[in-house]
């Protein structure tokens, strides 16, 4: 079974590095990687041991049974694939909901890690979480390093300087990681998640947790947040608002999925901020939770910087890219026996992250 791995085209992440290309070739695998693929994560073409091959894209796509981006192919690649291949990608269909049939109208297969439970059995295959981590590290970097002050108090010759102020609005992976990343850097944290078990997380990192009452919860969802009523959401503008105006940097992550992210920030509250102050928001490619955030883009509105961007993962691309192909490869050790595919669909997480199923 020829296993190919693609350069990504606007990301320098690989979705596998050197180390687990030898585990797959192990595992039976004949393993592929476009030329330069891992250039940019710091993987050169000779760091792939000679168990994997380096091959042209054009070969890759013609000749793998399975075909490994973290980026879905274009629909021009995919009419290039062979008939009945194999796709491992994030195809989103929370969002994108008949991505799974389309592909299979191509004669083509899907398996979507982002559909992959989010159980303690898969937790090792997870890479919605490694992923948001790092964005949530690189949210408090990003911020650091657009604000015009100190993150730590500063006891100077020079004078005294306050710590900065933070506010978190989701406190899930993403979350957690940016208030633990911020009180590394002594900044003073609070944090609001509607999920009530985030409050006894934020207080382990020790940040503040905000109260804000009301907010609904279903545990079927999986551990993913519900949409919330329009009063809730107001409520939760209104107390936004009054941290805002204190605050040196707001960090959002509130998502809830398959749904547009909520507005959190709106404009008024963004004017009411003080200058310098900087907003990440990484719910920005589902909508934004600031009302101001523009996609992948980095504006300044009345002094206050918003960097709107849910891909900081990929400004790391070495952890990444190794994080990412250590998650892949314990989700392929469940899929790939001597050498072959071999999907088991008794198996709820390959039930679960295949999207091309006869039946839909
Ligand atoms: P996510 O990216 O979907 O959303 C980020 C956070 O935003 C969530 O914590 C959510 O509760 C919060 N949110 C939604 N609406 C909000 C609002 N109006 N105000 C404030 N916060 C709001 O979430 P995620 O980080 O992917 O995590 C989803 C869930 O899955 C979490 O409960 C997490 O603990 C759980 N999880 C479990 C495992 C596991 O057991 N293997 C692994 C990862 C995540």
């Amino acid at each position: 079974m020829k296993l190919g791995v693609l350069a990504e085209h606007s990301d320098h992440r690989i979705a596998v590095v050197p180390s687990v290309a030898t585990k797959l070739s192990d595992l039976g695998a004949e393993v592929i990687i476009e030329r330069g693929a891992g250039v940019r994560a710091g993987f050169a073409d000779d760091s792939f041991s000679d168990t994997a091959k380096i091959a042209e894209r054009s070969t890759i796509l013609a000749e793998s049974d399975l075909i490994i981006t973290i980026h879905p192919l274009p629909d021009d690649e995919m009419a290039k694939l062979k008939q009945g291949a194999l796709m491992i990608s994030e195809f989103k269909p929370f969002f994108e909901k008949d991505v799974g049939e389309k592909i299979k109208q191509k004669g083509l297969q899907a398996i979507s890690l982002d559909m992959i439970p989010r159980t303690t059995l898969a937790q090792s295959m997870d890479v919605l979480s490694s992923m948001a981590s790092i964005a949530g590290y690189k949210a408090v970097l990003a911020a650091a390093g657009a604000l015009p002050r100190y993150f730590p108090m500063m006891i100077t010759a020079a004078g005294s300087i306050k710590p900065a102020k933070v506010v978190i609005l989701g406190a899930g992976v993403a979350g957690l990681q940016a208030i633990a990343t911020a009180k590394r850097l002594g900044a003073q944290v609070e944090a609001f998640d509607t999920r009530s078990a985030a409050k006894q997380e934020v207080e382990s990192l020790g940040a503040k947790f905000i109260e804000i009452e009301g907010a609904k919860e279903d545990t079927g969802a999986g551990g993913y947040a519900v949409e919330q009523d329009e009063e809730f959401l107001k409520r939760q503008r209104d107390e936004v608002q009054k941290r805002a105006m204190g605050a040196d940097v707001i960090i959002t992550t509130a998502q809830v999925r398959g749904r547009k992210a909520p507005i959190l920030v709106p404009k008024d509250t963004v004017e009411k901020m003080k200058p310098g102050s900087v907003i990440v928001d990484l719910a920005a490619s589902t909508g934004g939770n600031c009302e101001l955030t523009q996609d992948k883009k980095r504006i300044v509105h009345n002094g206050i910087t918003i960097i709107g961007d849910s891909d900081l993962a990929a400004d790391m691309p070495m952890d990444a890219s190794t994080l990412y192909a250590n998650n892949l490869f314990n989700f392929l050790k469940l899929i790939i026996k001597e050498g072959q595919l071999q999907l088991d669909f008794e198996d709820e997480i390959v039930q679960s992250a295949y999207i091309t199923h006869n039946s839909n």
